[in-house]
């Protein structure tokens, strides 16, 4: 928890300052809210929970009276809580009941970090004493097999591969079939996200997904996307949305840019929790989303 915070907190905390410095003010008038408004949009938190947010920060610190800048903490931080949803399950489901192994497959445009982020993935559940099958679904991009089967050597999982430009639904059912085999605790396949064409995507992942659930459920479906690319990575949800059921959703790229408000606007298009965060290139930055740290991070 400290960890997150701590990463975070240098290109975070542009957004929960400033916000607290407007709040200070002694006069909150039009223009102060509406800084507060600007200060929401320029870090991707969308229209609507901008103005619901500002709306509620209107009446609090109007029966709060006067403010002391413990109280104005307080309540902002209460409030960017709200915001950023506590009640979501936000638990990666590798371990269904009584059954082996769990199945995590992870989409999202090329790019975005989907083979970074299996990788890393692929090291937390090693660590933590499971078997680990990687799968190398994206036959498309030349390097991306290579890269995972690197990673996979690293963190001690076996990757299963395909020749390339193979059909990327055969490689999963490969993974899947050695996965039961050997007895795995957890299959993660790594998929290729051409966002050629809709109907592109629909009919690659779209048959990924099925082969694989004929022989097995999904456990975990995680969309993959860039916090720096802002708006653009709604638009990416919203299409993947479409092909496949996103059970979480894994924002990389957080270590570069204060634009963190892009966790609620995905969260309200896809009515699906954030789950994890990439703070960097490295092994051991994948941590789990864990709102408390991050509305902390954004206060500083
Ligand atoms: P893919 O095409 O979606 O599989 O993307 P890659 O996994 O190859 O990642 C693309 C680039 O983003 C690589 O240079 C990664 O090292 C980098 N990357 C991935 N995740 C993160 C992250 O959380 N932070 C930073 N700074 N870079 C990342």
């Amino acid at each position: 928890l400290v960890r997150l915070r701590a990463r975070l907190s240098r290109s975070q905390n542009a957004l929960g300052k400033g916000l607290l410095t407007l709040l200070s003010r002694e006069h909150l008038d039009e223009d102060t809210w509406e800084e507060v408004e600007d200060t929401l949009l320029t870090a991707d938190v969308g229209v609507q929970p901008t103005q619901e947010l500002v709306e509620r920060l209107r009446e609090r610190v109007k029966v709060l009276g006067t403010r002391t800048p413990q109280e104005l903490r307080a309540l902002l931080r209460d409030e960017l809580l709200t915001l950023v949803g506590t009640d979501f399950d936000r638990t990666v489901r590798t371990e269904p009941d009584g059954r082996k192994p769990g199945i995590v497959m992870v989409v999202g445009v090329n790019g975005t970090g989907k083979t970074t982020t299996t990788g890393k993935l692929a090291r937390v559940l090693v660590a933590d004493g499971n078997s680990v099958v990687l799968g190398a679904a994206d036959t498309f991009r030349a390097a991306a097999a290579d890269q995972l089967q690197t990673w996979g050597e690293r963190v001690g999982a076996h990757t299963v591969r395909g020749p390339e430009g193979g059909d990327p639904a055969s490689v999963a059912f490969d993974a899947v079939k050695e996965g039961k085999e050997i007895g795995a605790d957890v299959v993660l396949i790594d998929t290729a996200g051409r966002l050629h064409t809709k109907t592109g995507l629909m009919d690659e992942l779209g048959k990924v997904k099925r082969v694989v659930e004929k022989h097995a459920p999904l456990d975990e479906v995680l969309l993959v996307l860039d916090a720096t690319t802002g708006q653009n990575g709604l638009v990416q949800a919203r299409v993947f949305a479409e092909v496949v059921d996103i059970t979480g959703i894994v924002l990389t790229k957080l270590d570069g840019t204060a634009k963190g408000g892009i966790v609620v606007a995905v969260q309200r298009e896809l009515g699906v929790p954030v789950k994890l965060v990439g703070l960097g290139e490295g092994a051991d930055d994948l941590a789990p989303f864990e709102p408390e740290a991050f509305v902390d991070a954004l206060i500083g």
